[in-house]
């Protein structure tokens, strides 16, 4: 076989390569490490863009024309503006974008419905590609009528028509010849795990695969200035399918979170070359597709018009923006050895620490019982800055008191008890003022949890 000479398997624990598949690597014994690798880059390169004299071209760029190329005019919005701002502002030419998460989550939902926008928007028709791997047409077209139902947009099917173009291959190099030829304007290709080159012979989603067919992607985007979307599966584990290298090729990666029965879409940015990381975008989750959420808290706190006891507001930054949102606690009496503590979005460990603080500090016999803790609208909490929320929904649910109304609770509680002092705190407080909260606890109004607590 005169293809098995162009590739090598190479472990990536410690880097021996071999020429033919084991189950372990003789050098470090580690076992399922060996994923096949092209044997040069001058291989990988010949079949992949036969290297055109335009893409030699833009390898080049004279000094006299680099302002041509200044971020103003590389950039061009999506026209979603959760969307835009986990971009950090739009897209940018050439730029790789691998989106993560569950399927069924959303994520062609969203870059189908980002194409809408962005035609809708256009007065040009750009030339958009859909790599439809796995997908058919017909299922995407049936999506998008759904959403030209909603659409307000006039004259939107005609744009469609002439801009989108769906691509049914699932060779890495029969697309990137027709965005060689055809130069699109973007690039969605969902998903990258469905995606093989004939230059491997690893199946479709295995490490080889994936890595060496975005790479080729990555090359085409950067050549004649695509952005691209690669759509990427997220395993048991909650990682982006596909080995972590992946996350360094790309320039952007973007995760998008939820519960797959709650309505709530998280698109969270991992990374960003051009701009900031840690940006969140927020969609709710509709029968024809995905609703910008542009004010979080007031969706979160829906719930807040009544007094309850085990309720406590917090406020989190998702990114550079603050949200109010609530956590919620239920202490029961337990029958066992060893009480549970629960946590939904909340990590356990950071249960028991709070459970036993509020013990040992506050004095509260929480030895006897069960303590379930559970973060509204199916957010991960994993900020400090909840900590002082948590205790007080832990305290009034033991107590069976009520938290006051518009009270909102900000600060990280250390071992001794101690409030500190959090990060961003102005931000907070001034999102928490702007809906109508006027009770503010935090390190400023007291010292200790026992003080908060006795408080109450
Ligand atoms: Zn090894």
């Amino acid at each position: 076989m005169a293809k098995a000479l162009k590739t090598q398997f190479v472990c990536q624990n410690c880097g021996a390569s071999y020429a033919k598949w084991q189950g372990q690597c003789t050098e470090c014994q580690q076992w399922n490490t060996l994923v096949e690798e092209m044997l040069s880059q001058k291989a990988g390169q010949k079949t992949s863009t036969n290297l055109s004299k335009a893409a030699l071209g833009k390898k080049m760029i004279n000094f006299s024309q680099v302002e041509r190329l200044s971020e103003a005019k590389q950039r061009f919005f999506t026209k979603i503006g959760e969307l835009d701002r986990v971009l950090g502002g739009g897209l940018v030419t050439g730029m790789t974008i691998l989106i993560g998460g569950e399927p069924g989550i959303g994520k062609s939902t969203l870059l189908t419905q980002m194409v809408l926008a962005i035609l809708a928007k256009n007065t040009n028709s750009p030339n958009i590609f859909y790599v439809c791997g796995e997908e058919s047409p017909n299922q995407i077209s049936l999506r998008i009528e759904r959403m030209l139902k909603h659409s307000k947009s006039k004259n939107l099917r005609e744009k469609l028509n002439q801009s989108l173009q769906f691509v049914t291959s699932s060779d890495v190099d029969e697309i990137t010849a027709l965005m060689a030829s055809k130069k699109p304007n973007l690039v969605i290709v969902d998903s990258i795990q469905s995606i093989t080159t004939s230059d491997l012979t690893g199946a479709s989603g295995s490490v080889g695969q994936i890595r060496e067919c975005s790479s080729r992607f990555i090359d085409q985007a950067k050549a004649y200035g695509i952005p691209v979307f690669l759509v990427g599966h997220i395993t048991k584990d909650g990682a982006i399918a596909g080995p972590k290298i992946l996350e360094h090729m790309v320039d952007t990666v973007l995760l998008m979170e939820g519960e797959r029965s709650g309505q709530l879409r998280i698109l969270r940015s991992l990374k960003n070359r051009f701009g900031a990381s840690d940006e969140v975008g927020i969609f709710q989750a509709v029968d024809w597709g995905l609703n910008e959420v542009s004010n979080p808290s007031e969706l979160f706190l829906e719930n807040q018009k009544v007094a309850v006891s085990g309720a406590a507001t917090i406020c989190v930054m998702e990114g550079t923006r603050p949200l109010l949102t609530e956590v919620q606690a239920l202490v029961v009496s337990s029958h066992l050895a060893m009480p549970r503590r629960v946590g939904r979005g909340i990590d356990i460990s950071r249960i028991q620490v709070l459970a036993a603080v509020l013990q040992k500090h506050a004095r509260l016999a929480l030895s006897n019982y069960d303590v379930f803790v559970s973060a509204a609208g199916g957010f991960k909490l994993s900020e400090p800055a909840v900590d002082l929320g948590l205790d007080v929904a832990i305290a009034s649910s033991l107590s069976g008191k009520k938290i006051p109304q518009k009270t909102v609770f900000i600060g990280e509680i250390g071992l001794l008890g101690e409030i500190r002092q959090v990060a961003y705190f102005d931000r907070r407080v001034k999102e928490a003022k702007r809906l109508g909260f006027t009770k503010i606890i935090s390190a400023k109004s007291h010292r200790h949890i026992s003080q908060v607590i006795k408080a109450l």
